[in-house]
């Protein structure tokens, strides 16, 4: 079987009306990029029964990257075969596929935006982009899980773990990234009270001496929760682990503004790729035309760079797009009161309208 560059898996809910959106902006801007689609999640189930199908992994094994759209159907609808365990059957057990081990997030502040942020614009000031870097495969959600019976009643437990190999991996990721950028890390843990976390601060102490131009700080969990609200301009990339990640990704990701435009990209060892919205198949959207492509098309600049070295395209994409913004088009989900909104076709026009071919 061919080789391609990569499978697109657009999934449920607004999934296949931004990633149809997607495609036509990689036809203009990459149109030598190879691609074919595949099914997942309730739209893999109703064809093949199965959430995440044989040939939808054979799609993967013969493709560079993976761009991911959505996956999920309506929450009252989750007793139905077709959804239930939909996410863990298609995308948990794709991430887990792949072994996927760091996930990239950034919450990039679109300058035409900034009346969009919770924060006051004050606080913003000098904030452009907080990337974290999430470990993706130990900690608590993979460690032992047990409820039960003592004198004192039900007790549970779930058993938090890191080996020295997982956090060395992020830690180096962590410190190319960083390196690339403002040369500024901050890693983010819990060392005054949890074992892993000394674990973690131990070994990106000493990685760090590996790295001379990027400077390290040491950071605990709570106190970044609070600076990342009052003082987001301090940070350009934070790195940290699974669940402290998941909660301050999804913190960070309330900077911009709307989740229809936050972007992320996972990786395994192997420097593998995918690429999905940040956000969910948002179903109360579906077929509406009105849900904000950025997020998939953000995705898709991040594949076309990390994966196929197509950083001209990729600036392309996200250059089109500020442009847009900065010309005042905008869907629903970031107008303010008394702005016009378009849709997601009509915007991806606008977005088209401004791309060069690389
Ligand atoms: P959601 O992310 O779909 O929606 C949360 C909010 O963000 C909603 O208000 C939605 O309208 C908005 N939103 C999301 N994407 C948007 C876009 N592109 N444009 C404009 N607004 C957007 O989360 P939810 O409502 O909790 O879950 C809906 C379904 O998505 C569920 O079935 C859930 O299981 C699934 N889900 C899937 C993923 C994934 O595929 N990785 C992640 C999270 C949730």
């Amino acid at each position: 079987m061919k080789r391609i560059n990569m499978a697109v898996l657009a999934g449920d809910g607004v999934g296949p009306e931004v990633m149809r959106q997607t495609l036509r902006v990689l036809t203009t801007v990459a149109p030598d990029v190879t691609h074919e689609s595949g099914l997942i999640g309730g739209a893999a189930w109703a064809e093949h029964n199965d959430h995440f199908p044989k040939a939808t992994r054979e799609l993967i094994d013969r493709s560079d990257a993976v761009l991911f759209g959505s996956v999920g159907g309506p929450v009252d609808q989750s007793h139905l075969p077709q959804w239930h365990g939909c996410e863990v059957n298609s995308i948990l057990a794709l991430r887990q596929y792949l072994n996927l081990s760091v996930n990239h997030r950034p919450a990039r502040i679109f300058p035409a935006l900034r009346n969009l942020s919770p924060l006051k614009n004050t606080r913003l000031e000098g904030c452009d982009e907080v990337l974290i870097l999430r470990e993706l495969s130990g900690d608590i959600y993979f460690g032992e899980k047990r409820t039960f019976e003592s004198d004192a009643g039900l007790i549970a437990e779930d058993v938090a773990t890191y080996t020295t190999n997982q956090i060395r991996h992020l830690a180096h990721e962590a410190f190319r990234t960083a390196a690339q950028r403002k040369a500024q890390l901050v890693s983010v843990d819990k060392a005054n009270v949890l074992e892993t976390s000394r674990l973690w601060r131990q070994i990106f102490t000493q990685v760090a001496s590996q790295y001379p131009s990027v400077e390290l700080t040491h950071m605990l969990v709570d106190n970044c929760a609070m600076q990342l609200i009052i003082n987001p301009a301090q940070f350009d990339v934070i790195a940290t682990g699974n669940l402290f990640g998941d909660i301050l990704s999804d913190a960070a990701s309330a900077l911009p503004g709307s989740l229809g435009m936050m972007p992320s990209a996972s990786f395994n060892a192997d420097g593998f790729g995918l690429y999905e919205p940040s956000g969910g198949s948002a179903p109360q959207l579906q077929g509406k035309d009105v849900a904000n492509p950025m997020a998939q098309l953000l995705s898709l600049a991040l594949l076309l760079r990390h994966s196929l070295q197509r950083n001209e395209a990729a600036s392309a994409i996200e250059h089109a797009i500020e442009q847009t913004l900065d010309a005042g088009i905008r869907t629903a989900d970031i107008c303010l009161t008394g702005e016009q909104a378009i849709g997601t076709r009509a915007f991806t026009d606008e977005v088209i309208a401004r791309l060069s071919p690389s």
